[in-house]
């Protein structure tokens, strides 16, 4: 069994961590424990537990610490330290909660009408309704600032055309709000649209070999109509739904840092039982300075995300702090994780260690969000005033 109760705080990161932020940070603690005995199966089936999202929504653990009526509100610190915990577990239902939470519920709280706050912020934060954020597109991922989904006013209604992909929870029979070009002003709208309109289609996508245990799908809209009241009316140009994005990076850094502590974790696990060579792997020189490597790297992930949690906290993070955090934190735990799978030799290749899932899962997390090259080209652009995005 891997020691999941293991912490590694060298420099302290976690210190400054009030009781109420350390309550919140064990609840996700919690549901960790009751997902790890199961997650593989399900991973192994590609079979997605939804019941796990409502189980996170009963424990409040989808809100990403954003204030919802009826919802405990907690620190940035809190809110990271989740997303941190969920991932220590498992991937895709950090996955899940990055979706309901980051995603949609941050987009319907700063767009959204009070009306669609009412109807929805509730059930999205407590898991009984799926939600789905749709801005890729089969043909658009990095520069989906030119999405080809488009938006055409008539009446009182809204007519969408288009086809998105990779929009986790897009199948699941909720709601996604979708990303389109208005075709009267060029600019990018975002509406929150039932799963069950007609015109609506979609399909999980299959054979995927990371991130098993959620579902993203593959969306046509094909002349979905919809009610004017469907359009989130404070979002006015795409430059807003990067805003929503900056906010989700960071949860991804923790995320990053989620999945590098496991992995330290059941690397110094094995490496204190596993013996070689007549001695404990822990006893040879080479394992130690690894283990050393390992242990630096997830020390400087750790206070990135206290750093950029205190920007947030006093309202100040840059977008260019949030890549900064995204890019460090994925290669870093790209690294550890590559590290860690070699450690436990054949066996960090068996799904009954976790390891193998949790360097799988990395690969997407290093993928969503913006790459680990648009993080780059965000930070290149911001050192030396050349944009070289396009
Ligand atoms: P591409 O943009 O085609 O990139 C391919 C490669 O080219 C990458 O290495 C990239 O860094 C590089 N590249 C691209 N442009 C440049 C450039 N200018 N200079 C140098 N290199 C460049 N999207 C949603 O809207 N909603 C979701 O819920 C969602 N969930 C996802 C879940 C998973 C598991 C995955 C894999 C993706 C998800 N996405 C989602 C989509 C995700 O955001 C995109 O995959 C991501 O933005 C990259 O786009 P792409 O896959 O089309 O790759």
């Amino acid at each position: 069994d891997v020691d999941v109760a293991l912490d590694i705080d060298y420099l302290s990161a976690f210190s400054a961590l009030t009781d109420a932020d350390r309550d919140h940070w064990m609840r996700a603690r919690k549901f960790s424990h009751e997902v790890l005995p199961v997650i593989n199966e399900h991973w192994d089936k590609a079979h997605y537990p939804v019941q796990f999202v409502r189980r996170m929504g009963e424990l409040d653990l989808l809100t990403d610490g954003l204030d919802i009526p009826g919802h405990a509100q907690f620190s940035k610190l809190a809110a990271g330290l989740v997303a941190m915990e969920i991932s220590r577990a498992d991937g895709s239902m950090a996955a899940a909660a990055g979706v309901q939470g980051g995603l949609v519920l941050r987009s319907i709280g700063l767009f959204g009408s009070l009306e669609q706050q009412e109807q929805y912020l509730e059930p999205i934060a407590s898991g009984s309704l799926l939600g789905a954020f749709a801005l890729t597109e089969p043909h658009h991922g990095s520069d989906s600032v030119s999405l080809e989904t488009s938006a055409q006013r008539d009446g009182e209604n809204w007519i969408l055309n288009g086809n998105k992909k990779w929009i986790g929870n897009g199948a699941a029979g909720g709601i996604t709000i979708i990303w389109a070009r208005d075709q009267d002003d060029g600019e990018i709208k975002g509406f929150i649209v039932d799963q069950k309109t007609p015109g609506y289609e979609a399909t999980a996508v299959r054979g995927k070999g990371v991130l098993r245990a959620i579902e993203q799908a593959e969306i046509r809209l094909n002349n979905v109509r919809v009610p004017h009241s469907a359009l989130l009316s404070n979002a006015k140009s795409f430059k807003d739904v990067s805003k929503a994005l900056v906010e989700t990076r960071v949860n991804v850094g923790w995320s990053a840092l989620g999945h590098a502590q496991f992995l330290f974790e059941a690397a110094l696990t094995y490496a204190k039982t596993r013996e070689q060579f007549g001695k404990p792997l822990g006893a040879h020189q080479m394992v130690q300075e690894r283990l050393a490597q390992m242990l630096a790297e997830l020390t400087n992930m750790q206070l990135q995300c206290v750093a950029v949690a205190a920007q947030q906290t006093a309202e100040t993070l840059l977008p260019r702090q949030a890549s900064l955090l995204k890019y460090h934190n994925t290669r870093a735990a790209r690294r550890i994780a590559a590290t860690a799978r070699d450690m436990l030799g054949g066996n960090g290749i068996l799904l009954e260690n976790h390891v193998i899932r949790h360097v799988g899962d990395i690969e997407a997390l290093h993928t969503y969000e913006g790459t680990e090259s648009i993080q780059a080209l965000i930070l290149g652009r911001d050192l030396t005033g050349f944009s070289a995005f396009g």
